[in-house]
């Protein structure tokens, strides 16, 4: 089966993981507001991406010291689902963020684990790749980060445009709150701040196609319009010089007309510059024009 483009652009962003344990800690906070449950009563994590499935152990552990209690095969396909189930652990990890283990406040983005440069786009990336996906650009522009949590949708939304410099779209959708972008630079801006520049790199080009076969189409619709309307002028002029030698009148007109009408009859195809050019000597296009109109203005006169 193909890759999806969403799936290539997470497999782009699980080539190495953070250097910085800043960043590991950021990373995991993105996934853990961005994935399927991250409370009191539990983590849990389902991604179809193989490769997020073979980061997110060695993240935790890098950022917490902590293992998942359940965990897929490393060669099981399809979707691949995590959690973490010990109170002991799940303490470890909303301390490392500031919260109270047991606490009924609501999550939010805590400021400080996002405050240097390299962890807001850290903390972005997790998001992504637990809770976000960006459509194929030869079939649409749309890249979007969902999240269960109100707060941290208000909050994350303020995050991207802060980061990226413009504001995305936001929406409720089934329960969960998306924050979403339509725009093709947009959308290749935060691939590229996210760290998948290769992603980026496609959406730009599949922009670029698109407005080359844009521009091909356009051209082609209008030549084949201008084609049509030479052929009939040209058929009617034709249709004119044939009337004018029957009634025995071509061999009489100006010099002029004459090697028109020749030249019209000899190439058909031609479109006015065309014709004009192989005049001898060569007359400009509107010349032409007026002789070939003259042609057929006497061809209705000798027709009354
Ligand atoms: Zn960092």
């Amino acid at each position: 089966m193909a890759s999806s483009f969403s799936a290539c652009a997470k497999a782009e962003l699980c080539k190495s993981i953070p250097q910085k344990s800043c960043c590991a800690l950021a990373e995991c906070f993105g996934i853990l507001l961005f994935c399927n449950s991250f409370g009191a009563d539990g983590i849990r994590i389902i991604t179809e991406s193989r490769e997020f499935s073979q980061r997110l152990p060695k993240l935790f552990r890098k950022a917490f010291g902590v293992t998942f209690d359940q965990q897929p095969d490393e060669e099981s396909s399809g979707k691949h689902n995590f959690q973490i189930t010990s109170p002991e652990k799940i303490a470890v990890i909303m301390e490392a963020y500031g919260f109270e283990p047991n606490g009924t406040l609501s999550l939010h983005i805590n400021l400080p684990i996002v405050e240097d440069d390299c962890c807001r786009a850290a903390f972005l990336r997790g998001a992504f790749l637990a809770g976000g996906s960006v459509t194929d650009p030869a079939k649409a522009y749309h890249l979007e980060f969902t999240t269960v949590h109100q707060r941290v949708a208000r909050e994350a939304y303020t995050l991207v445009q802060e980061v990226l410099n413009f504001a995305p779209k936001s929406a409720s959708r089934g329960g969960g709150q998306v924050l979403y972008l339509k725009q093709s630079d947009q959308i290749s801006d935060c691939l590229a701040y996210l760290g998948a520049s290769v992603a980026a790199m496609g959406i730009i080009e599949a922009k670029l196609e698109k407005e080359l076969n844009n521009k091909v189409n356009r051209r082609c619709n209008c030549d084949e319009a201008n084609t049509s309307k030479v052929v009939v002028a040209a058929q009617e002029q034709i249709a004119a010089i044939r009337i004018l030698r029957e009634r025995g009148v071509l061999e009489q007109l100006p010099d002029k007309l004459l090697k028109a009408a020749i030249a019209r009859e000899e190439y058909p195809e031609y479109s006015l510059s065309e014709l004009a050019a192989v005049m001898e000597p060569a007359i400009s296009k509107p010349a032409m024009n007026h002789r070939l109109k003259k042609l057929v203005q006497l061809s209705q006169e000798v027709s009354q």
